[in-house]
């Protein structure tokens, strides 16, 4: 199998699949219970707290572990309930539809940016939020069981970014990016799928998602999932003595760039939807779009030849609807139906790309030959 679907899951480091074998057995109890193998376990949830927050620039106090990203994504907006949000057209599924049912008109406002796409990788700005405005809004002014005040920080404007495919390609720090909130999975980095964190700058606003103990310092309700966030810490160890950015920066990103080359010379009717200049796009990600053939069935095509990719459409039920990335980007749903997403990572080689320019041209003729749109053949 070639699997180039590093953008979708990474699959499980052997180093992570081995201590999370281990954690079942050594590491079970409940990390919240006062008992020793209690200790034992929440000892290792600390550990992976720091190691995050170290890798990230941030303090161990600002990390709430979660499901996911997506419920990462969920919580910072909803603590925004009934205020101002704004989101990029660019966002996952799990910021923008859950802007648009609790967006509301009042002050502060939150702005949510992704600094990196998951369909194209393109790498975007991230918006110059006020930092100088004060507001004494009630989301502002609400004040914890012992009379003091949830929020210190008590700016008009807060920023989130959901950096959840940028771990492990570049550094990131977040004062350097100014965030307020950053969401994280560690699916993306070779942990366990089910696990995720949520950075929360101290003193900033606040609403937990999952109400329940005293998890998290109250901030998310749930038993520790210590197994996980244990293999979370694994994945996260081996990303940073490997430098996987610098892997990604060289090794990959030169896979990325002959696969997009070679597509654009021997494959007609390809155009990128993947801005491959550094700086531009992650170095893992290509995201093409094939003339008169649709995504679903390059797709299906490939993975009968072994090559597994991902197309951003989402199928539901008889509705087929384009990627809202690849039409935010491009306008075009004809660009949008037939694009597909190649992504990279550490296992790939060079013999994966050959192996796809053995196998691509072929199925994307085939389908140009029975589309009903007319082209002009290279
Ligand atoms: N945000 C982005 C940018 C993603 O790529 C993904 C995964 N496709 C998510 C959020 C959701 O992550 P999770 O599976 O951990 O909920």
């Amino acid at each position: 199998m070639v699997y180039l679907d590093y953008a979708g899951t990474v699959p499980m480091l052997p180093e992570v699949i081995e201590i999370m074998h281990n954690a079942e057995r050594d590491f079970f109890a409940n990390a919240s219970a006062l008992h020793t193998p209690g200790h034992r376990a929440m000892n290792e949830v600390e550990k992976t707290r720091k190691l995050l927050a170290k890798l990230i620039g941030a303090d161990p106090e600002e990390i709430i572990f979660t499901s996911g990203a997506s419920e990462a994504n969920n919580t910072v907006i909803r603590t925004f309930e009934g205020y101002e949000i704004e989101t990029s057209p660019l966002e996952h599924h799990s910021i923008i539809e859950v802007a648009k049912q609790y967006r509301g008109n009042k002050k502060p406002k939150l702005y949510s940016y992704m600094l990196a796409n998951n369909e194209t990788g393109d790498i975007l700005e991230l918006p110059k939020i006020d930092r100088t405005k004060f507001d004494d809004s009630p989301l502002l002014t609400a004040l914890n069981e012992w009379g003091k005040p949830l929020v210190t920080d008590r700016r008009k404007e807060y920023l989130h970014s959901d950096l959840t495919q940028v771990l492990g390609k570049m550094p990131i720090n977040v004062k350097v990016l100014g965030v307020d909130y950053a969401t994280f999975s560690a699916h993306k980095i070779g942990g366990p799928i089910g696990v995720g964190a949520l950075y929360v700058k101290k003193g900033v606003p606040f609403k937990p998602l999952i109400i329940g103990g005293n998890q998290e310092q109250k901030r998310r309700g749930g038993t520790y999932n210590t197994v996980g966030i244990i293999g979370f810490g694994k994945a996260l160890e081996v990303m940073s003595v490997r430098k996987s950015w610098d892997v990604y920066d060289n090794v990959i990103r030169n896979l990325r760039d002959t696969l997009a080359e070679r597509i654009l010379t021997e494959v007609s009717g390809s155009s990128l939807n993947t801005e491959l200049a550094r700086g531009k796009s992650l170095p893992n990600i290509l995201n093409v779009s094939f003339l008169a053939s649709e995504g679903e069935s390059i797709q299906l095509y490939l993975d009968a030849e072994g090559v597994v990719v991902s197309t951003g459409s989402a199928c539901a039920s008889g509705d087929i609807r384009p990627s809202h990335v690849l039409m935010a980007k491009t306008g075009n749903a004809e660009v949008a139906h037939s694009s597909v997403r190649f992504s990279f990572g550490p296992e790939n080689t060079m013999e994966d790309v050959k192996r796809v320019m053995e196998v691509l041209p072929r199925i994307i003729n085939l389908l140009q030959n029975i589309s009903t749109i007319k082209m002009e053949k290279k």
